[in-house]
């Protein structure tokens, strides 16, 4: 891993130990206009570690340190997310920079592949569970749209860096038609502030339906959510059987 030390001042003092992981995209015109807008004091932005498309490694802010990416946030009835988050920036314009014929940038291989060794390095550093590695939009759904619905998290999951089961796969795909709750339940057992229920259910949807970013509650939508909350309920169990 290549690793290139190039500190940040934006960052205090923890108060939680870390337990959770968020992504996001610098959403800059370059990479480097993303770094030195993190190590301008004035900004008062910064995440811990900065990933560039061929796989270099910045790092800004030490682990032990509250960085500060996440901003007004919350997560599973957490919030504070700065002080109990480890933030990794990952170089991508996302949607004010798309490419000509308004595609999304894609994110490299060798980006992809230098963000999973160091998330691994990160999750087994802090025990992270798997139903805390998050994108910036799923903390912030009002605000937040990165790492953006062209982020490859079922490649990620496949490489044991969070949740992300195949659509219709396993057990629990029993769609809860007719029952008013189960729709925000659902989003709210995931984690997602349910304070604002079509924004949170457009974050579910770029991070498990990238293709179907509607904010309508449709039964395929529905389907998605019941199986999604059934592998965070199981992952979330402390004694879960290994079947
Ligand atoms: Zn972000």
């Amino acid at each position: 891993m290549r690793l290139e030390e190039t500190p940040s001042p934006n960052h205090d003092e923890r108060r939680q130990k870390v337990d959770l992981l968020v992504l996001h995209y610098t959403g800059m015109q370059s990479g480097q206009a993303a770094l030195d807008r993190m190590r301008d004091p004035e900004a008062k932005v910064a995440a811990h570690y900065m990933v560039w498309e061929d796989g270099r490694i910045a790092k800004l802010v030490d682990e032990s340190r509250r960085a500060w990416h996440a901003g007004l946030s919350g997560w599973q009835g957490d919030d504070d997310l700065n002080s109990r988050s480890v933030g990794i920036e990952i170089v991508n314009g996302g949607h004010d920079f798309p490419l000509p014929g308004k595609q999304l940038p894609p994110y490299p291989d060798a980006q992809i592949e230098a963000v999973i060794e160091l998330a691994g390095q990160i999750i087994a550093r802090h025990s992270i569970p798997q139903v805390r590695i998050v994108g910036h939009s799923d903390i912030a759904p009002k605000r937040k749209i990165d790492p953006g619905e062209h982020f490859p998290w079922p490649h990620l999951a496949a490489a044991g860096i969070g949740l992300w089961p195949p659509e219709g796969s396993g057990a629990g795909c029993v769609w809860m038609g007719g029952d008013p709750g189960g729709l925000n339940r659902q989003l709210g057992a995931i984690g997602y502030d349910i304070s604002d229920v079509p924004a949170a259910l457009r974050a579910f949807q770029r991070r498990f339906l990238p293709d179907a970013i509607t904010g309508m509650a449709d039964a395929r939508t529905l389907r998605r959510l019941t199986q999604i909350a059934g592998a965070y309920a199981a992952a979330s169990a402390p004694s879960s059987p290994q079947a």
